[in-house]
């Protein structure tokens, strides 16, 4: 069976970054060249943050005829490792990303970026400060007022060439001394106060072993490494956005182009992939590592390449997840049921179908020499039509098969469809049957259940609801099956409240083994490693495997509740039909497509599927969006008024709206800042919707905002207080969700003119008072 000969559906957009490699091309800036690169440091194992990183950086190149350079930003010798060289390396290539001949390590550029940093000196554009690293901090200022000067700021070229070579030499300890940027240090941009640029660390490093005891800092390293290689474009995350100015700062002040490279790199910044329930950090993988919360980098539930490859990602779901995200400017948190979902649809096409008993139960078929004989080999097609791949194996039918243990039930629920004393099921790809008995032992326990074949002809006339998966007891391989889930139980483990530690929200459940599964013996023989397990979910082999001990673990179950969200709505009856959740069976089924346009709009702007689906229904709202997001407005916020109150006011009103983006993001500005509770934002929205006033000048008129004296809003509490005792003795005993209902009770009081954040202050003094 060959892997790869099919895509995912892929989404073609023009991204704010390919409209500027375009912009410049057509400017022949960098002489027609596009030349990225990826610059990961070796301090930990990649993960599928630096996934999207990459497919962006490889993929521009491969796309404008260019080339991506792969660099080690190996400029700390405390952290790094040669062990994360090669597993960078590994799993780049596994992603299907080739750098070429162009691999390279900033460590190599040391001499020379020792030469350029000596230039900077000789141009009176640096220093060696002797500050230590509090006073440093100290000397910068605050963001209100400007930083002083070292004591050192004004020496001459002399002295600083002097302690500089003495420093490289080795003769002061660490800390001692720094090379600093001689810049601005009242610069409103604390970045340019003067940043260091070489410290001294008396380590070794693995690369250049003990030759250095000074390190170039980071913003001086890669700038100028990029210069070096002749890098074009320099793509990074957000957080670097203000060290952009000194990026420029020093490719400008240092002459560092190779011959022919016409234009200085440039910087350009796109936001950082975040992913529910994950983490995206190699410090706190490395905790996880570290304190054994996981089996190794590796482990399958780790959102690291290596991890994901294991668990049984394919670089193509990898490839496709990266794409439909996209590239956009607002930092926004990815649901993981997208990439779920997006795996799943690459999985379906590529995973044979095979059945495989994860908790067997024996089933007895009591007339299985009359109707059948000694045995049958059913002839089962490996994938199911739509898919519509080749393939076959044959399944073995014995007198004792295994079942599934919960696909038996000795008192059945209501509409239980599966098998039951006097049940009948229709075995896959196979009869149809009826349950006798089930046979327990003298305490009761259940060993085995004995059913009865049907003829086809008996068949024929039978209503069986459900088919059950099964495999042939007398030829059953014996497996062991690891069961992975969410590794962290909350969305967001990576945005905790202050001082809660990301440990303490670990899934207890993330993995669950199970021993002694029973796999249908063609799936063993064939050596089959990526597979559906029917009803179960799809199934990658571990390495730990070996041809006696087959060990499969979950890559993700089948159900879908991405493409559930983003389903047309007339589903909605049949999803609500009710059905005990013991009983529900997750069912193969064909993944949904995403609404081109909603997906559109999920990834470019990290809305949720239902906003999407609101949003894409009306080309007036799809209009405010974009516009929100290019006037860098919070698009969470203005997106929740866009999908409810916009979206309902637009359903009875032709043409364009009487506010545009700019009055939205003023209303959530408003609203964020406490100016107006969400009362009061409606009230303001009502007036929006009629005037083509500012949401500022609407507050103005309606006689302000909100209620921000707290002689007065501490008379109305204490009123509110006074007249719940019970409550207020129930809070004081622990249950502080009650604060919500007395802010609520505040609001209502104050006609929702109160400033909720002040209410909660006061609510919390007055509550903690006694
Ligand atoms: P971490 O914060 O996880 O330790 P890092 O940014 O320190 O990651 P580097 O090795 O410095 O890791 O990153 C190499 C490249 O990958 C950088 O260009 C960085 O901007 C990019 N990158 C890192 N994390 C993400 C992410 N979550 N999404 C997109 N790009 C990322
Ligand atoms: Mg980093």
């Amino acid at each position: 069976m060959s892997d790869d000969s099919h895509t995912l559906t892929q989404v073609e957009s023009k991204d704010f970054i390919r409209e500027k490699i375009e912009r410049d091309l057509e400017s022949g800036k960098y002489n027609g060249r596009v030349v990225t690169r990826f610059p990961p440091e070796p301090n930990g194992y990649l993960h599928i943050g630096h996934s999207k990183s990459i497919c962006l950086n490889f993929g521009l190149a491969k796309q404008y005829g260019g080339r991506c350079h792969l660099r080690f930003d190996d400029t700390n010798p405390t952290t790094e490792d040669p062990e994360f060289v090669e597993s960078i390396q590994a799993d780049i290539r596994w992603l299907g990303f080739d750098w070429g001949e162009h691999l390279y390590f900033a460590s190599d550029y040391f001499e020379q970026l020792y030469g350029f940093a000596e230039d900077l000196i000789r141009a009176g554009k640096a220093y060696v400060c002797g500050l230590n690293e509090a006073e440093v901090r100290e000397y910068r200022g605050t963001i209100s007022e400007p930083g002083r000067p070292s004591p050192n700021r004004d020496a001459s070229v002399e002295e600083n060439l002097d302690l500089f070579r003495r420093m490289r030499a080795g003769e002061f300890k660490d800390g001692q001394y720094t090379l600093r940027a001689k810049i601005d240090m009242a610069h409103p941009n604390m970045k340019l106060r003067d940043p260091p640029i070489y410290r001294i660390r008396h380590a070794h490093h693995y690369r250049t072993g003990d030759k250095w005891c000074i390190y170039p800092l980071y913003d001086f390293t890669h700038g100028l490494s990029d210069a070096i290689e002749g890098v074009t474009h320099s793509i990074c995350t957000l957080e670097f956005e203000n060290n952009r100015p000194l990026y420029d700062w020093f490719v400008q002040s240092v002459d560092a182009l190779p011959e022919g490279a016409g234009h200085n790199p440039e910087q350009t910044e796109f936001a950082r992939l975040n992913i529910t329930y994950m983490v995206m950090s190699k410090r706190k993988f490395l905790r996880l590592v570290n304190e054994k919360h996981v089996a190794g980098w590796d482990d399958p539930r780790m959102p690291t390449v290596a991890g994901l490859r294991r668990r049984g990602y394919t670089p193509e779901a990898i490839r496709a997840f990266a794409e439909r995200v996209g590239v956009a400017k607002n930092n926004s948190l990815v649901d993981i049921e997208l990439l779920e979902h997006t795996l799943r649809e690459d999985l379906n096409q590529r995973s044979p179908r095979v059945m495989c008993v994860l908790r067997p139960l024996k089933l007895i078929l009591s007339n299985f020499e009359q109707v059948v004989g000694e045995r049958e080999e059913l002839e089962a097609p490996y994938y199911p039509p739509d898919v519509g791949r080749p393939g076959s194996r044959k399944l073995p039918l014995t007198r004792e098969l295994w079942i599934e243990a919960d696909d038996f039930a000795e008192e059945p629920p209501p509409k239980w469809h599966r098998l039951a004393p006097g049940a009948s099921v229709r075995l896959r790809y196979g009869y149809v049957i009826t349950c006798d008995f089930p046979v327990v032992d003298e305490s009761g326990k259940l060993v085995e259940v004995v059913a009865r074949l049907h003829t086809q002809e008996e068949a024929a006339k039978m209503k069986v609801k459900g088919t059950i998966h099964w495999v042939s007891a007398e030829d059953a391989i014996d497996c062991e099956v690891r069961l992975y889930d969410r590794l962290f139980s909350v969305p967001e483990p990576d945005a905790l409240e202050e001082g809660v530690d990301f440990i303490t929200t670990l899934n207890p459940k993330s993995l669950e083994v199970l021993k002694g599964c029973k796999l249908e013996p063609a799936a063993a023989k064939e050596g089959l490693s990526r597979v559906q397990f029917e009803r179960q979910g799809f199934f990658f082999a571990d390495p730990d495997a070996t041809p006696d001990a087959l060990v499969f673990n979950r890559t993700v179950s089948l159900k879908d509740s991405w493409a559930k969200q983003t389903q047309p709505k007339q589903a909605a009856p049949e999803r609500r039909r009710a059905q005990p959740k013991a009983v529900q069976v997750a069912q193969p089924r064909k993944p949904i497509e995403l609404d081109q346009a909603a997906q559109m709009l999920v990834m470019v702007h990290g809305i949720t599927p239902h906003e999407a689906n609101v949003v894409s229904g009306d080309d007036r709202l799809g209009k405010l969006l974009a516009a929100v997001d290019g006037l860098d407005g919070d698009v969470k916020a203005v997106t929740r008024w866009l999908v409810n109150d916009v979206a309902s006011f637009l359903k009875n009103h032709e043409g364009e709206p009487p506010f545009g983006a700019a009055e939205l993001i003023e209303l959530v500005e408003l609203q964020a800042a406490g100016t107006l509770s969400s009362r009061l934002a409606k009230d303001v929205f009502a007036e929006l919707c009629k005037t083509d006033e500012s949401p500022r000048a609407i507050v103005e008129r309606l006689g302000g905002g909100q209620i921000d004296d707290e002689a007065q809003l501490t008379e109305v509490i204490r009123k509110v207080l006074a007249g719940n005792p019970d409550h207020v003795k129930r809070y004081r005993e622990g249950n502080h969700n009650l604060i919500g209902a007395f802010v609520g009770q505040v609001m209502r009081a104050t006609g929702g003119k109160a400033n909720p954040k002040l209410v909660n202050e006061i609510l919390r003094r007055e509550l903690n008072a006694n």
